[in-house]
């Protein structure tokens, strides 16, 4: 499980984050939406201590993600495909982090077969597609089989083979009773693959519910996250 409590980040006086409070419960998943510059990427660094709260906090299983061990075992993390070193082989990269985190190499294996990477994983990262990357950096997440997992952005890059193939990832990941959280500006995707919604902007929380209820209340589960965030995009168009 994941918990924020009133998580709070300023940058230089500019409020990313602003008094953010929710919970992201297992068995679902649990679609994070809102507008660029919401606050979803600097969220989901809080929640891996890869950026400290100016105030709140940021728990998994009630603890801070720097109180972890082990923590590839805890949470695991898709948040940008590209902080891979380019000259580092697949393979190679995996099992450094796999090492760090008492993971032995056949589980590097099993995560390169789920992904679909085994035939290219002594290649060197550097010449793969930004999808290639996304699958290596889902591979990653997954490798240390934690009960959290955080994905901002996963379906970037990917065919329509591959979106049909992250849908059911996440699925599958949930059913399996894990915590899945998930940023996504695809809409109709999101509709079909999240059970739950949160939608920020502005580094506020504007709604926490399930597809099925803002369904019920609009046309599409687009036309509810239009409306709702309506006063919070930051480059708006004309609508
Ligand atoms: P999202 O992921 O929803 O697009 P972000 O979390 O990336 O939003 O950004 C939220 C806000 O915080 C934006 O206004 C962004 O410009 C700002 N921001 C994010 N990271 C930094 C940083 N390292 N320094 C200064 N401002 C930042």
């Amino acid at each position: 499980m994941i918990e924020v409590r009133e998580l709070t980040k300023s940058y230089g006086g500019v409020l990313a984050v602003d008094r953010l409070s929710f919970r992201v419960e297992p068995g679902h998943v649990t679609g994070f939406l809102g507008p660029n510059g919401a606050g979803k990427s600097t969220t989901m660094r809080m929640i891996l201590g890869l950026d400290a709260p100016t105030s709140g906090e940021a728990l998994v299983h009630g603890r801070r993600y720097a109180t972890f061990r082990r923590p590839m075992r805890e949470v695991g993390a898709l948040l940008d495909a590209d902080a891979v070193h380019g000259g580092r082989r697949a393979s190679d990269h995996l099992m450094c982090l796999a090492r760090a985190n008492d993971i032995g190499a056949t589980r590097v294996a099993e995560v390169l077969e789920t992904v679909g990477l085994t035939s290219v994983a002594r290649r060197e990262i550097g010449g793969f597609s930004l999808g290639m990357r996304q699958r290596l950096g889902i591979a990653a997440a997954l490798l240390g089989d934690p009960k959290v997992l955080m994905f901002d952005e996963p379906v970037n890059g990917l065919d329509p083979d591959g979106v049909r193939w992250i849908r059911r990832l996440m699925r599958s990941l949930a059913e399996e009773g894990r915590t899945v959280l998930l940023s996504s500006h695809l809409m109709s995707e999101m509709a079909v693959t999240a059970d739950h919604v949160l939608i920020i902007g502005r580094g506020r929380l504007i709604a926490d519910t399930t597809v099925a209820e803002l369904t019920g209340r609009y046309p599409s589960l687009e036309d509810a996250y239009i409306d709702l965030t309506a006063g919070s995009v930051e480059f708006g168009a004309a609508r």
